[in-house]
């Protein structure tokens, strides 16, 4: 249905960037169980003990100026040891569905919209290898150089600096 809304252009003039389709990708719970419910389930652990048994999804929308928010694409996050690692967890799943997602939509312009979780050079690769341009939440501690290199455009200009918040 996505597809089809696409390609007749129904979608076009509800983009928030020009000419690019802005896709949020983010992680979010699906299922909790008390007990241990398959081999699969994440482990949420408080003060060393198991809280939930859980499974997670990382879910991409296409989000639009007006509000609408389209679900396009789901997938769920696996750890293949014990514990729970957040961020391999969401990586992997993120790479599985990037093939899925340029499948899909091989010509699309394509944004993402990453919190600051994906902000590691092999995802910048896959966005660049797919042609997608992405807006990564900056977080300080992550990719150094380009923190370092941030920090100073952003005090070579005024107007290089700015905080804005889409909705
Ligand atoms: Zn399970």
């Amino acid at each position: 249905m996505v597809k089809r809304l696409i390609r007749k252009r129904v979608l076009e003039r509800s983009r928030l960037l020009d000419k690019y389709y802005l896709i949020a990708i983010d992680g979010t719970g699906y299922l909790g169980f008390k007990k241990r419910h398959c081999k699969k389930c994440l482990v949420s652990k408080k003060e060393e003990k198991v809280e939930y048994y859980n499974h997670n999804i990382l879910e991409a929308e296409l989000i639009f100026e007006n509000g609408l928010e389209l679900s396009i694409e789901t997938e769920f996050k696996e750890n293949d040891k014990e514990g729970y690692d957040k961020q391999d967890c969401e990586l992997r799943a993120f790479y599985k569905m990037s093939k899925r997602l340029k499948k899909k939509f091989p010509q699309l312009k394509i944004c993402l919209s990453l919190d600051g979780l994906y902000e590691t050079e092999p995802l910048i690769k896959v966005c660049k290898e797919n042609n997608w341009i992405y807006i990564i939440t900056f977080k300080e501690g992550r990719m150094r150089v380009a923190w370092e290199e941030f920090e100073m455009l952003k005090r070579a200009r005024d107007e290089n600096y700015g905080e804005n918040s889409i909705r």
